[in-house]
């Protein structure tokens, strides 16, 4: 059964009354699933109250205390698992497996922030005259607003959620619209592992017009956004004309560096399966190939076997692996950079347009697709497809392609390969990314700062970092 779709303020799921309902959509059959109730201007305003007022016993909370809340959710995480990943599979089109993975990872995330929390510290900074004490304390910022995308519903949610929550803040959550039945689940992990009623909220609405209300109000003193670059733009924006913090993790276009002396074959493989994982909608997904010249052709031939080999179907089904694309918006835009890379001269190799990978007509589903002789200005090489579609271009020498993977506004993540020291040291170096992955995938773990930098966005989640974005720091002095 389908998870029953809510809001959820004050410690209360609610729905029905004169609430809009939106229909949500089963990517791979297109069958309609369930309604989400859009949250009312009243709604909205109850939230913000809640907020508010369990801000003023919420702040004071022990860590101890958060951090045993924070626990629980871990442990009611593994224990749903199975329930929660399937109804992403239904309503976000991944495999199974890597929905119930998506939250076996979060849990972890939980578990971490429930320890972390305790070691928010100030400090003693030495007086001047002996008898001043000076000290710096860190303080949780107030009442946070959050809005987090569909492609992975859970761990965008709960990565803002915990590190929120496990720093003393209060929180108003709106999730994915198309994708809504994971963070209704999350509400109830926090609500059944005792989270007082008000810390934290989940909305639902008309994405711009809750943002732009919660963002002007007085009550919300910090802002945290996971999804495009223009949408980030404009919701840090908002918060600026009211002076507001933010937290922005948008797009990228990562730069994938496969030197001559990798080991072609199996970065081939690793590459073609991490490419299209969740179909490739994915912020970090590997997106600009570059390969140098003596290994292009023996990478090229593993690399679209490899892509070429997917088994594409429903994400319920034994041996799928890779699912349908979110929405039918994601199916129209890989047409539309399927159709520019014609355009300017490039050659499909594998994959190239929309299938029916279920037998009918139905579902949102696109071959897994490779093109290469694509020039550096084309659309797959300078917007983010988000989507299984990989380009992959030549390059000579290391000044070269250091030079074309900075070369475009994002700096998220960046992937290498070489069996080279002096290339894996200069690349990190010459990199502008905020995440550089030598060798192997290793990203986006609990205890390691996740991030990007220039338009990819501003703060990191994880690692020592993840409370920063939530404190805000008090310098006492005394006599
Ligand atoms: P979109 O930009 O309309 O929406 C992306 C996400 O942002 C959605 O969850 C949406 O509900 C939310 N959103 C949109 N406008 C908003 C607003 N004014 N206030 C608050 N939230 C808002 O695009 P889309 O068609 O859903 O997704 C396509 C693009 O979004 C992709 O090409 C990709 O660049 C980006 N995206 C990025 C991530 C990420 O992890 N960084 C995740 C999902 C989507």
């Amino acid at each position: 059964m389908y998870q029953d779709l809510a809001l959820y303020i004050d410690g209360e799921f609610i729905k029905g009354g004169d609430r809009r309902e939106q229909d949500v959509i089963n990517p791979a059959t297109e069958e309609v699933l369930g309604k989400l109730p859009h949250a009312t201007r009243a709604d909205l305003d109850r939230a913000l109250a809640a907020a508010q007022r369990a801000f003023e016993s919420w702040k004071k909370s022990s860590p101890l205390e958060r951090g045993k809340i924070l626990r629980r959710v871990g442990e009611l995480a593994r224990e749903r698992a199975k329930d929660i990943g399937r109804n992403i599979t239904l309503d976000q089109g991944k495999p199974l497996a890597e929905a119930i993975g998506e939250i076996m990872v979060c849990a972890e995330h939980a578990d971490w922030h429930a320890e972390e929390c305790r070691r928010i510290y100030g400090r003693v900074i030495p007086p001047r005259q002996p008898n001043v004490r000076q000290i710096v304390v860190r303080e949780p910022i107030g009442v946070c607003a959050a809005f987090t995308p569909w492609n992975f519903p859970f761990n965008q949610a709960i990565r803002k959620i915990v590190a929120a929550v496990g720093a003393g803040c209060t929180l108003i959550l709106k999730g994915p619209e198309d994708s809504p039945s994971a963070v209704v689940a999350l509400a109830q992990l926090f609500h059944d592992a005792g989270l007082p009623p008000g810390v934290l909220n989940i909305v639902w609405g008309v994405p711009g017009e809750v943002s732009t209300y919660l963002i002007e109000s007085p009550i919300v003193r910090k802002i945290s956004f996971t999804g495009s670059v223009p949408v980030g733009k404009q919701l840090a924006a908002l918060a600026g004309a009211h002076m507001k913090r933010v937290t922005m993790e948008l797009g990228g276009h990562s730069p994938v560096l496969v030197f001559d002396d990798a080991d072609i074959e199996p970065a081939a493989e690793m590459l073609a399966r991490f490419k299209l994982r969740n179909a490739g909608q994915v912020c970090v997904s590997p997106t600009r190939f570059y390969v140098q010249e003596k290994a292009y052709d023996k990478f090229l031939a593993r690399f679209t076997e490899v892509i070429g080999s997917i088994k594409v179907g429903n994400g319920l089904d034994d041996g799928t692996q890779m699912g349908p694309l979110a929405h039918e918006r994601r199916v129209l835009s890989m047409e539309q950079f399927l159709d520019d890379a014609s355009q300017r001269g490039g050659k499909v190799v594998a994959g190239g347009s929309r299938i029916s990978a279920l037998g009918n007509d139905k579902g949102y589903f696109f071959a897994p697709t490779v093109v290469t002789d694509l020039p550096d200005d084309s659309r797959l090489m300078t917007d983010e497809p988000f989507g299984p579609v990989a380009p992959v271009t030549r390059f000579k020498d290391t000044a070269e392609v250091l030079r074309r993977a900075n070369s475009l506004p994002f700096g998220l993540a960046s992937y290498v390969f070489t069996n080279s020291l002096k290339t894996a040291t200069e690349v990190s170096n010459g990199l502008e990314a905020g995440m550089v992955n030598i060798n192997h995938f290793g990203m986006a773990l609990a205890e390691t700062p996740f991030g990007g930098i220039k338009d990819s966005g501003i703060g990191s989640e994880g690692g020592l970092e993840t409370f920063d974005g939530y404190l805000v720091t008090k310098f006492i002095t005394q006599v």
